[in-house]
């Protein structure tokens, strides 16, 4: 295993610029507290620059054929898999997550690349019959502009390479601004791009005060797009942004994801499975199961299961063979576990498994268990973007998709049950983009990956994923 961190750079204009006079932020491995790194930040005139660059590399960018673009883009995602293995270190280092998670994520980041380089030859229009003779109408699908794509810590491989590959297919320059926290790998992944021929100046990544950032592009009358994935109130706070400059922006926030298990259903599998995907990249996940809702014949059996599986889990660095569940990215969200623990518990919450922060260095906390948990927790109705697991009862279907479907949220769900009938209500019934039956493995390149109701607006990934960057013009003509 190759593990040293990589320097750390801006990337504007195809140039490598290291941080020189620039203020920087230190990047710390949450495992051991080191400091790997530092990462500069972005000036005014840096951001200035990006912008000027990243209208010129539209220009080439766009008038590039499709089958240059997906050659490229084909060729990047081959180097990053050739690279995975010190790219997943990187991610580790930075981020926390167990290494084998950091391998899938990485060769899963490869394939967003490779799936949109053959969508990129696949973007046609339509030829549509006039009701007047003569008259010939075309509907052109042309690339939107440059885009400003903002993305956070915990997935630093796979969420930039949802927004890279669909934005760069269709023809548009991106100026993406990572999350501090874990810079490298997406400096890695644009890396890999710029060695397959991206290019100078059709991506670009900045790093810097993120409200700062976004502000300076999303102002900027050359941004024509922009994509967040992160936390509802920055994501509304983008929103409003983009809309001053009547600009289309893809969200893909937060979510608190219900898992229906019902009495027919493989408990066992449903529950141990359960804990290894709720405590994946130590709960900062999205898209992570969170609320289970079990219905009331196999409550016990099902906790039983589940707090075995969570209570047999490996804690520690995710460097470390054998590690499952490493650390927490930062110090905010211990804080946020410790809060949403002791407020539940003050209300009367059981803690079944874990509670509280590991003792030593690094951000760790243990995977946690809540059951008997009143409504008017703080844990029942924010994001727990960590490692608590919350076990509720449910009698009918209906009762647990009326719960299910209580938040505001609509990212993830999932249900497991035996009955097909059970199956399609609940695959109607369920407020959630992303739903899985009967498995929680769900995410896939060729399937749209978004959420309903505040978790977001617009899909990346799959044949949708490529619309959002892609404008409809018609062209009429006698
Ligand atoms: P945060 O809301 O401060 O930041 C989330 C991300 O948005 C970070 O990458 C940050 O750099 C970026 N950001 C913050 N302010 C911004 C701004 N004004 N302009 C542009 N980008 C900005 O939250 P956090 O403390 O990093 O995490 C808190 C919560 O955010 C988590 O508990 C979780 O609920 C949510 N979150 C969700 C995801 C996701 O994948 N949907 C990822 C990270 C965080």
């Amino acid at each position: 295993m190759d593990a040293h961190y990589d320097f750390l750079y801006l990337f504007i204009n195809g140039e490598w610029i290291a941080a020189g006079e620039r203020d920087t932020a230190r990047v710390v491995n949450p495992a051991t507290l080191q400091e790997l790194g530092r990462v500069p930040l972005a000036t005014a005139a840096d951001l200035d620059q990006a912008l000027q660059t990243a209208e010129r590399a539209f220009d080439v960018w766009r008038n590039t054929v499709p089958a240059e673009r997906a050659r490229i883009l084909k060729d990047g995602a081959n180097l990053i898999r050739e690279r995975s293995e010190h790219i997943a270190g990187l991610l580790t280092l930075e981020e926390g997550k167990p290494l084998a998670e950091s391998r899938d994520e990485v060769l899963r980041a490869a394939d967003y690349f490779e799936w949109f380089a053959e969508e990129a030859r696949r973007i046609d229009g339509r030829v549509v019959p006039s009701n007047r003779r003569g008259v010939q109408q075309l509907v052109k699908k042309q690339a939107i502009g440059p885009v400003a794509a903002f993305t956070p810590w915990n997935f630093p491989a796979i969420t930039p390479a949802r927004k890279l590959s669909a934005a760069l297919a269709a023809g548009c320059s991106v100026i993406i601004k990572p999350g501090e926290e874990s810079p490298a790998t997406a400096l890695a992944l644009a890396r890999a791009l710029d060695d397959a021929g991206l290019p100078k100046g059709v991506l670009q990544v900045v790093f810097g005060v993120p409200d700062e950032v976004s502000k300076t592009l999303i102002a900027s009358p050359i941004i024509r797009k922009v994509t967040f994935t992160g936390s509802v109130p920055i994501g509304r706070l983008l929103a409003a942004r983009a809309a001053e400059g009547v600009k289309p922006i893809t969200l893909e926030l937060g979510g608190h994801g219900p898992v229906l298990v019902f009495k027919d259903a493989d408990v066992e599998r449903a529950a141990v499975e359960g804990a290894a995907n709720r405590f994946r990249g130590t709960g900062q996940v999205c898209i992570s199961s969170t609320r289970f809702l079990i219905q009331r014949e196999v409550y016990d059996e099902f906790v039983g299961h589940f707090v075995s599986a969570t209570q047999a889990l490996k804690v520690g660095d995710g460097m470390q063979p054998g590690t499952q569940v490493g650390p927490l990215a930062n110090p905010r969200q211990i804080a946020k576990m410790e809060e949403l623990v002791a407020d539940a518990v003050a209300r009367g919450a059981k803690v079944l498994a874990g509670g509280k922060r590991v003792a030593g260095e690094g951000y760790f906390f243990e995977p946690t268990v809540l059951a008997d948990v009143p409504m008017e927790a703080r844990v029942m109705h924010e994001e727990p973007f960590g490692p608590i697991a919350v076990m509720m009862r449910f009698d009918q279907l209906e009762d647990g998709l009326a719960e299910a479907n209580r938040l505001p949220y609509g990212l993830s769900a999932y249900a497991f049950t035996n009955n097909a009938r059970t199956a399609l209500d609940v695959g109607d019934g369920l407020e959630a983009g992303m739903i899985g039956i009967n498995q929680y493995r769900i995410v896939s390149t060729e399937l749209p990956f978004g959420g309903l109701k505040e978790s977001g607006i617009g899909s990346e990934g799959g044949a949708e994923g490529i619309e959002f960057y892609l404008t409809n013009k018609f062209i009429s003509q006698v």
